[in-house]
């Protein structure tokens, strides 16, 4: 009879496997020409300073909008960059259109904006990376100082010491590290200890509950402490209620970034909010 099951189940399973396969491939040749034919395009989240409440940078995010598909989620196509490899191509994009952004937003008067960016573990397998960092600068005419590069820690489950000497090449260079989604990798602590961060972004995941939640709440002061003592500025992600925000800059969490300030915005929003004076209110429960 347990055979029978397991039949029965595959028999169940097995074309919606398929299709799943099909539509993989299908979304991967489709993304393989993406990038020629100009289907991404950035959006720019606000980051606030807590006690202000005013916009001191942004971080760009990748959207891919296909002609017949529309807007596909990052949730689904990044990993897929991710896995094929074309993140290295598409991220150099990235890094080029997102630093032109900052170059004429400066040149606009709007800010001054740090500007955070992603970086795959992909990309820091790639020899070209600290090039390609040049480049953009180079043919934008930003400096690295505004620039934070936002890695996980992911990053270190392939090759600490190579990883490791490049992370502290860019900072030397003047460039600002930021860890991404803190909390939901491993052993993050020897990292935080060993490289030279400038800012720490605690994951959603421990945010949305506070301050209902104890436990949520304790490991979440023990972060902002610890980062304090180790003079690394804290970021909170996903920031969606205006109890959260105070709570979080009672606890001394000096920057968050969330829906409930503002989601992922054009380029254009981000001029017109900076001209508004950059004040992003959290409505009231
Ligand atoms: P991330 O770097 O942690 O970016 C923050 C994500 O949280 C964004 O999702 C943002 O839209 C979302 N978010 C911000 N505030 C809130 C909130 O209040 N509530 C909720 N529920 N979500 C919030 P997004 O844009 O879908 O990006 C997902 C992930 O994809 C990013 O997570 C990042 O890891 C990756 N990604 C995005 N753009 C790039 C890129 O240019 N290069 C690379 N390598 N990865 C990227
Ligand atoms: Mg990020
Ligand atoms: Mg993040
Ligand atoms: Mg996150």
């Amino acid at each position: 009879r347990a055979e029978d099951t397991v039949q029965n189940n595959w028999a169940f399973f097995a074309p919606d496997l398929d299709t799943k396969a099909w539509e993989r491939l299908e979304l991967e040749a489709r993304l393989s020409r993406a990038l020629e034919r100009q289907e991404f395009h950035l959006v720019y989240q606000p980051i606030v300073d807590l006690a202000s409440h005013r916009m001191i940078g942004v971080e760009a995010l990748l959207r891919w909008a296909h002609p017949e598909l529309g807007p596909v989620s990052p949730g689904v196509f990044i990993p897929l960059l991710e896995e094929t490899g074309m993140i290295v191509a598409v991220g150099q994009w990235v890094l080029q259109e997102a630093c032109q952004q900052l170059r004429a937003w400066q040149d606009a008067g709007v800010g001054p904006l740090d500007l955070s960016i992603n970086l795959s573990p992909r990309q820091f397998a790639d020899r070209q990376l600290e090039s390609i960092l040049e480049g953009a600068l180079r043919e934008s005419g930003v400096g690295p100082g505004q620039i934070r590069l936002e890695i996980t820690e992911s990053l270190f489950l392939r090759d600490l010491p190579e990883a490791s000497e490049i992370l502290s090449r860019l900072n030397d260079r003047g460039f600002r590290l930021a860890l991404d989604d803190f909390g939901t990798g491993f052993s993050a602590l020897n990292y935080l200890r060993r490289l030279p961060f400038h800012s720490l972004k605690i994951d959603r995941s421990f945010l949305a509950d506070i301050p209902r939640v104890v436990e949520d709440t304790a490991l979440v002061r023990g972060i902002i402490h610890l980062a304090d003592t180790l003079r690394i500025r804290t970021v909170a992600e996903g920031v969606e209620r205006s109890e959260q925000a105070e709570f979080l800059r009672w606890l001394g969490c000096p920057e968050a970034q969330g829906f409930g300030f503002s989601p992922p915005v054009s380029a254009e929003d981000i001029s017109r909010l900076a001209w508004q004076g950059g004040f992003l209110s959290l409505a009231p429960e």
